[in-house]
């Protein structure tokens, strides 16, 4: 993992997708931005009760950090669902620039370059995947829901329709709330292998949300030196990351955008 700082501004990069040729990716973090009160920092939701106008400009800082073009940053609503929707031109700026064009999904796929795709996040798992040879690159909202729901599969599916090669994905694993901090109750666990899951003495549980979508990038047959998990926990830093279990309702959403670059 490489940590970033751009003026006041914290962001997180995954080394294996940095030293791919033809990307641009971070995940970003809560520090720096123009956001003010209760979720103070580089807020990017633009629905939790933050000023519009702060949140755009949160955007803009980003596009310029990372030579995105903030009228292509495409992102979805996200329901918690396993939807994947392939992102072109048409639908460039959707979520952002379009702000009231929006579409629901967790994962967006695209082959279109310079067109920035982002997913939020707060304590659910980003994962950004690329097939730079191919042209072909993802991000992915994968909570427990999406988890479960096996959304990075989902996700490599419609990649390989594009072209991409599972041998040939990069696979980032960002930050997150980690099975340091990740409690739940025992209908959820039911839904994971019992490996990934530890008895707590409260009758509750620790659920190891990263091994789990690692194991599924795997079993999709992504190589093990190809996937990188950050290992950076949000609710252990939640000084410098928004974590929606931490900061409860008030909390603001950080992102993970990838782009493919012109040739
Ligand atoms: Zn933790």
């Amino acid at each position: 993992m490489l940590t970033v700082n751009k003026d006041n501004r914290t962001y997180f990069k995954s080394s294996l997708l940095e030293n791919t040729k033809g990307l641009s990716h971070c995940f970003t973090s809560r520090v720096g931005g123009e956001s003010r009160g209760v979720i103070c920092g580089l807020n990017l939701g633009f629905r939790v009760g933050d000023d519009p106008d702060s949140v755009k400009s949160n955007y803009m800082h980003i596009a310029e950090d990372f030579d995105f073009p903030y009228k292509n940053i495409t992102a979805a609503k996200q329901i918690h669902s396993t939807n994947v929707r392939v992102i072109t031109k048409e639908e460039a700026g959707c979520g952002v620039s379009r702000l009231f064009d929006t579409f629901e999904a967790d994962a967006l796929v695209t082959k279109t370059p310079e067109l920035p795709i982002a997913v939020f996040y707060a304590d659910c798992v980003p994962v950004l995947l690329a097939d730079a040879s191919a042209g072909v690159a993802a991000a992915v909202h994968s909570g427990w829901r999406g988890t479960v729901g096996r959304i990075s599969e989902s996700t490599i599916s419609v990649m390989k329709t594009l072209g991409a090669t599972a041998e040939n994905i990069i696979a980032a694993i960002g930050p997150s709330i980690g099975p340091c901090c990740f409690e739940t109750g025992g209908e959820v666990v039911c839904e994971f292998d019992s490996d990934l899951c530890t008895n707590m003495p409260d009758g509750k549980f620790k659920v190891d949300l990263w091994e789990a979508n690692r194991r599924i990038l795997l079993e999709c047959g992504v190589l093990p030196q190809n996937i990188e998990v950050l290992e950076l926990c949000t609710m252990c830093n939640s000084d410098m990351l928004y974590s929606y279990r931490t900061h409860k309702e008030q909390t603001g959403r950080m992102g993970a955008f990838i782009m493919l670059k012109k040739d």
